[in-house]
């Protein structure tokens, strides 16, 4: 039987950096459940498809190929056979995909995925609803919150260091809008799941953020 760690946060809450520290550690496959919508949001730029086009961009979420690559350097994500995993970090990308990800048939779709993505595997996902719909049975639910602030501050960092020029105001003003419209979806809502243990990572490191959880984890399995 597999064994699922789901985490869920707001962007900016440490969710990637932490469960890509914690698959390594405890061996569990990391998928990031983020990179499935925004691979949606980056083929809907590809086709030049307006925004607005719901019709349009459902059938790109229905039709779509996504593949995750676990390595230990780090995941690479493919859409339709092209490995994305830069582009689908882009500012053009990251100020799309929120509301794409809030329409209902986009949602059922890639969660479908990501259940296949995790079948018969032993996992740690993150994202917004995987507590909570996606795997509401999940082994250890984990919800990472962090200030607003710290969460621009950390987003702007990493920005910078992957070259993706966005400035802090862009960044807070796109995490504040994404919150905003990550709690008021019609399914899969950005909340914290009845069961899911809240740990604020706003005063802690890195470090300490992953040895709490993966504490919780132990005592669990
Ligand atoms: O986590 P990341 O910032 O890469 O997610 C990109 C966007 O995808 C989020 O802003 C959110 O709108 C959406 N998302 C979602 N449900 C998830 C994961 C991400 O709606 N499980």
């Amino acid at each position: 039987m597999s064994f699922i760690v789901g985490i869920d946060g707001p962007a900016g809450s440490g969710k990637g950096t932490v469960t890509k520290k914690i698959s390594n550690v405890l061996g569990l496959i990391n998928i990031d459940t983020g990179s499935t919508y925004r691979c949606v949001a980056l083929e809907v730029l590809n086709q030049g498809v307006e925004i607005i086009d719901k019709e349009k961009i459902i059938e790109i979420a229905k039709n779509i190929k996504i593949d995750i690559e676990h390595n230990q350097e780090g995941d690479r994500v493919f859409l339709n056979g092209i490995d994305v995993s830069k582009e689908i970090r882009s500012k053009e990308v990251t100020q799309i995909v929120s509301p794409i990800s809030s329409i209902k048939e986009v949602r059922i779709a890639m969660v479908e995925l990501q259940r296949k993505l995790a079948d018969g595997k032993d996992i740690i996902m993150e994202g917004r609803d995987i507590c909570t719909y996606v795997f509401p049975n999940a082994d250890v639910k984990i919800y990472l919150d962090a200030s607003l602030e710290e969460r621009a501050t950390r987003r702007f960092k990493e920005c910078q260091e992957k070259g993706i020029p966005m400035t802090y105001d862009e960044i807070i003003e796109n995490i504040a809008k994404r919150d905003e419209n990550d709690k008021h979806k019609e399914i899969g809502s950005l909340m914290v799941a009845e069961d899911s243990i809240v740990v604020d990572t706003t005063n802690l490191s890195i470090d300490e953020v992953v040895n709490k959880i993966i504490e919780i984890i132990k005592e669990k399995k």
